[in-house]
């Protein structure tokens, strides 16, 4: 008798490894002509970050988008507010900002002292300054479908999907994390009707029921719970896009004592998916890349300087 045993042949799945700094080079590269037509047109962009805070995370992070601005010729001034001083004197520094004409974009970085609500701290941005997104003037615009500047991590994430090729038109998206900052912005950029749009997005947050079923019929998923390694396989579809948003620090066997890792867990997902962002070097980079772009524009606009932007 003879047996005939049928074997599987192996399938092999290559997944993609979305390179943020690659695509952030890129993007950087880009905006080299706009910044060199504002230069034509004796304009230097100014982009202006203010701490208040002792979090060494935000200092690392103002540091680096500091940096950012001076490797593409854009003029960086950095304040410290003290991190008891009153709510008032932010305010004034932001006004201060306001009123100086060098100055094209303004940048608080967040989170503020518990003493300071945030809220009030970004409303006093002047809107066409306020190259973060968040002042209700440009949420609302965002909203609307009429951006004036998307805010700089939503941006980065369309952004790194166009890069993997992937269009959002018609897919299912979901989104975990609601934030101001984040989650909720995301949500409408991907859900705008525009090029990178048009995606059907599920919002999820905390008090959300069965997230693995949410997240598990996702063409494309995002992660912005700032939980380390909360999404594992059993909560990806197969073949899904992954994109990692968050930033966590875990205890770890290094030299500064931890390691950063994302809100998914990357070796047990990276099988599953057919393209996924790696922490770091995902989604970080492109946040800084953004906010130089929405420095530029802001220059372009308030100067009143056509600029073709990428
Ligand atoms: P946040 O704390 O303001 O919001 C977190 C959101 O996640 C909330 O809406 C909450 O409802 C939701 N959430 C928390 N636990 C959840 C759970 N178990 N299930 C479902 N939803 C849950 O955070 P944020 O400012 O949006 O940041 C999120 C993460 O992204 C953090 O790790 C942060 O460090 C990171 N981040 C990264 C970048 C970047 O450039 N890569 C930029 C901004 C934030």
């Amino acid at each position: 008798m003879v047996s005939l045993i049928w074997s599987r042949p192996a399938v092999t799945t290559v997944t993609t490894v979305i390179d943020g700094n690659e695509v952030a080079d890129g993007i950087r590269a880009d905006l080299t002509g706009a910044i060199e037509r504002l230069a034509d047109a004796g304009v230097r962009p100014g982009l202006a970050t203010v701490l208040m805070s002792p979090d060494p995370a935000s200092q690392t992070y103002v540091s680096m988008k500091q940096r950012a601005c001076e490797d593409v010729g854009i003029e960086g001034v950095h304040v410290e507010v003290d991190t008891d001083a009153p709510a008032t004197e932010l305010y004034g520094t932001v006004e201060g900002l306001n009123a100086d004409p060098d100055v094209h974009g303004i940048l608080v970085q967040l989170p503020l002292p518990e003493h300071v609500p945030a809220h009030e701290a970004l409303e006093r941005i002047d809107p066409r300054k306020d190259v973060d997104g968040l002042h209700p003037e440009n949420v609302g615009r965002l909203v609307a479908g009429r951006p004036r500047y998307k805010p700089c991590t939503p941006h980065g994430v369309q952004r790194l999907l166009g890069a993997a090729g992937v269009d959002p038109e018609g897919k299912d998206v979901t989104v975990v994390g609601r934030s101001e900052i984040v989650g909720k912005p995301l949500a409408n950029v991907l859900t705008n009707e525009s090029e990178g749009g048009n995606a059907t997005v599920t919002l999820c947050h905390s008090r959300t029921r069965d997230l693995a079923a949410k997240t598990r019929r996702a063409d494309v998923l995002v992660a912005a719970a700032g939980r380390a390694e909360m999404i594992g396989a059993d909560m990806v579809g197969e073949g899904a896009t992954v994109i990692d948003v968050g930033i966590n620090r875990v205890d770890a066997d290094t030299e500064k004592g931890y390691e950063l890792v994302g809100d998914v867990d990357f070796e047990a997902v990276k099988p599953k998916a057919d393209a996924i962002t790696p922490v770091p070097g995902g989604v970080g980079p492109m946040t800084i890349a953004m906010l130089l772009y929405n420095a530029t524009a802001a220059a372009a606009l308030q100067e009143g300087v056509d600029v073709d932007l990428p």
